[in-house]
């Protein structure tokens, strides 16, 4: 036997809520060890003693399979002096409150073996929506505060059963610690109310009745993991058309749950990589691109080849579409525009009208965790909304506390402290009131959780976004940071990069340095600092935001920049004599047609002269419909290149020019809207030559767009460069509240240093 020896391990990263304690417990006991094994503000402490070669044996294994939902960031090993123990124990939570400087964890969907007990009649947690082990269940969405106890989760006022609790002392049982444990005995129930609230079954007779009524073509609103979702037959077309109606969303598509993996591959092309987006803990909505035997209605997602497909992540969802067993529609449970619902009391007054049923439970939400959103390009996942399953996340090491406010539109929160930088979950739109009061509740409540008293507080430049507005009433010192610097910054900190890089920042409008709206930019960038070295040439917008809503203005502008009437072009029945005589005085007299070198701007333009869409039913739906055309590409067209001044203006007349040539001569719409693509990736390549530096970063709304990404990316390569993109952090501004931190954290840090 060999000789004695005793180590201690420090592991850190998301190892807490994960099951790492009996994991570790078990192994010990596997290997005959004494010691003991706890959680600590790093994340978790293991003492082993034992022969030489077990403890070896350990070590091992505990590197190279850790549980699998732990994400170790590293482990620390150092030898100690023997305590001659004889057995190894797990020791209680040694967190006092405050010492947050664990990870949160997102919420995990339900694991095999939960699914199975769920579906075994001999078991006691048959049917029961609420089931959840240390390796699944909800997470974000029902803490209210660190360390993850029962305690400190909407979990608290449920006292487990005997048999519950036994599961959750039982250092072997894989409810070990399992905080949000459950059964039917003890734990959250479910209800089926109508539209007023009024109960009219419980529990299976529930699911039942809420099943009956999806079948019957009904809108339900179910209460799931991170709020409420408006569930509905994605068979039906007349279901379709009501909740399109209903939740006033003519056009943008609808998310789909299908009950397997098979029913999503009769349906969409399913690459390896999106299988496993698909089927990973995560279970986030992945877009698939529908196959053409597909028999779902057009209407789902008119225009679009995509579709947006989940599968079932929690036993609610598991009972229910296994019951249904056809594809449903699962919306978030909103009006257009309003923060999603995740109370049972206003429920019943904010979605009435829309569902005409409920499916609801008394587990209460501690936040809204809307589904995330995700696709695959240029072989990674690119996460287009971060949220369930993804939210919160963090990157880096330890930073000064800031709180950061994001951005207007896809609202994110992110803080940065001992932990590194953390970005919260995806808020949406802040245009309503409801929206803003529970983006002020996240500005109080994020940093809480996370443990972190803000010094400062990071924001837009711009002065009228709502977290600006929040900034000025903290109190605390304000950093303001450029819009487009923190679509860079964020996706330096996503992948470590800390040298200066070209970082090519596209998107729809953000505020520049000199007041414009900026969105086509080139910037020298670090983590901390940047400067613009060139950008797209600026063109008006008639009418502003209306501009935004229908590229047909923002078309207009950009001829009347180069000088070419729209009578010339196919343009020219777009518009009224009216409508033109307004846009040409707004121009002119340089009223409500503010300058922009955006070029989100600039594919809407383009989509508008091919004919592709004048008017925009929700965002970068133009810019979307390009994306699709070019994808269809049959043919070729030739293109002039973008002329790039000294002065580093980025000039598109010459494409667009002979885009409009290529138009006339009758080359297929799809070849030019492909060949654009490429025109506008080559100008990155040509400005990475002209900078000389070796990465390029890419980030904005734009590269959501994977042709783009995708050409950009292959030509950066082969043109010697390295390419860095946003992965996972979403490049639209769900990216800007973590691109903020990196930046306010980065200038606090020198300063002092
Ligand atoms: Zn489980
Ligand atoms: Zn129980
Ligand atoms: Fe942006």
């Amino acid at each position: 036997m060999s000789t004695p020896e005793r180590f201690r391990l420090e592991i850190s990263g998301a190892v807490q809520g994960v099951g790492f304690r009996p994991h570790v417990f078990r192994l010990a006991s596997e290997k005959n060890l004494a010691g003991w094994v706890g959680n600590s503000s790093a994340g978790l402490t293991v003492e082993i003693e034992g022969p030489a070669d077990a403890c070896a044996d350990f070590l091992h294994a505990i590197r190279s399979a850790p549980p699998p939902n732990a994400s170790v960031h590293d482990i620390n090993v150092s030898r100690c002096r023997l305590e001659g123990a004889a057995h190894f124990v797990i020791r209680a939570s040694t967190l006092e409150p405050g010492d947050a400087a664990t990870e949160i964890l997102p919420d995990l969907a339900t694991c095999p073996d939960c699914i199975r007990e769920i579906f075994d009649p001999a078991n006691r947690r048959y049917l029961y929506p609420f089931t959840n082990c240390t390796q699944c269940g909800p997470r974000f969405s029902i803490i209210k505060s660190l360390p993850w106890d029962r305690e400190n989760t909407t979990m608290r006022g449920y006292a487990m059963c005997a048999a519950c609790r036994s599961e959750f002392d039982s250092p072997g049982d894989r409810r070990f610690h399992a905080q949000p444990n459950a059964c039917a005995e003890c734990g959250p129930t479910l209800a089926f109310t109508d539209e007023h609230g009024s109960e009219h079954a419980i529990d299976e007779e529930a699911l039942e009745r809420a099943a009956a009524a999806i079948e019957a073509g009904q809108i339900v609103a179910v209460k799931g993991i991170g709020g409420f979702q408006l569930i509905a037959d994605a068979r039906s077309t007349a279901a379709i058309a009501t909740l399109r109606e209903r939740k006033h969303r003519p056009g943008k598509p609808f998310a789909l749950m299908m009950p397997d993996v098979e029913t999503v591959r009769y349906h969409c092309e399913l690459s390896a990589l999106e299988e496993q987006l698909l089927t990973s803990v995560r279970a986030p909505i992945v877009l698939l691109q529908r196959r053409s035997r597909s028999t779902l209605p057009a209407q789902l997602a008119p225009g679009n080849p995509n579709l947006g497909v989940m599968l079932p992540c929690s036993p609610l969802h598991h009972l229910l579409i296994r019951r249904i067993g056809f594809p449903v529609i699962a919306t978030s449970g909103n009006i257009s525009n309003e923060p999603l619902c995740i109370e049972n009391k206003e429920v019943f007054d904010r979605l009435a009208g829309v569902a005409d049923a409920f499916l609801i439970h008394d587990r209460p939400i501690a936040r809204p965790v809307d589904d995330s959103v995700v696709r695959a390009a240029a072989d990674r996942e690119l996460v287009l909304r971060l949220a369930r399953g993804y939210a919160p996340i963090s990157l880096g090491g330890a930073m000064p506390p800031v709180l950061a406010t994001g951005g207007d539109q896809k609202a994110a929160l992110a803080v940065a402290g001992s932990f590194g930088i953390r970005c919260g979950q995806h808020l949406g739109e802040l245009g309503s009131e409801p929206a803003q009061r529970v983006f002020a509740e996240q500005c109080r409540e994020f940093p809480d959780l996370c443990g972190v008293r803000a010094t400062a507080v990071a924001c837009d430049l711009h002065p009228d976004y709502h977290g600006t507005r929040w900034a000025e009433g903290s109190d605390l010192p304000m950093i303001r940071v450029q819009h487009h610097h923190a679509h860079i910054a964020a996706c330096l900190a996503e992948h470590g990069i800390t040298t200066e890089v070209l970082g090519v920042s596209w998107d729809g409008t953000g505020y520049g340095e000199d007041g414009t709206v900026w969105g086509g930019e080139f910037l020298l960038a670090t983590q901390e600092e940047f400067q613009r070295i060139a950008h797209l040439r600026t063109f008006r917008l008639p009418g502003g935001d209306l501009a935004v809503r229908q590229p047909r203005y923002a078309a207009l502008g950009l001829l009347e920049e180069i000088g070419v009437s729209v009578a010339d072009t196919p343009l020219a029945v777009a518009f009224t004599a009216e409508e033109l005589a307004v846009a040409r005085t707004q121009i002119e007299r340089d009223i409500k047609a503010p300058r922009t070198s955006s070029a989100g701007r600039l594919f809407d333009a383009v989509a508008a002269l091919l004919g592709l869409r004048l008017r925009n039913e929700f965002e970068a739906q133009a810019a979307m419909d390009l994306e699709f055309t070019a994808s269809i590409a049959k043919g070729e067209a030739k293109l002039a290149r973008m002329r790039i001044g000294d002065d580093g203006v980025v000039d598109w007349a010459p494409v667009i020019r002979s885009l409009l040539e290529a138009i006339q001569s009758g080359a297929a719409v799809s070849a030019i809207a492909a060949e654009f693509i490429v025109v506008m990736s080559e100008s990155i390549v040509e400005l990475a030559r002209r900078t000389g530096k070796s990465t390029i970063a890419l980030s904005g709304g734009c590269f959501q767009n994977v042709r783009l990404l995708e050409i950009t990316v292959a030509r950066l390569r082969a043109g010697g460069f390295t390419p860095a993109w946003p992965q996972r952090l979403p490049p639209n501004d769900g990216g800007l509240g973590l691109g903020q931190a990196v930046v306010a954290a980065a200038r606090l840090r020198n300063q002092v240093s």
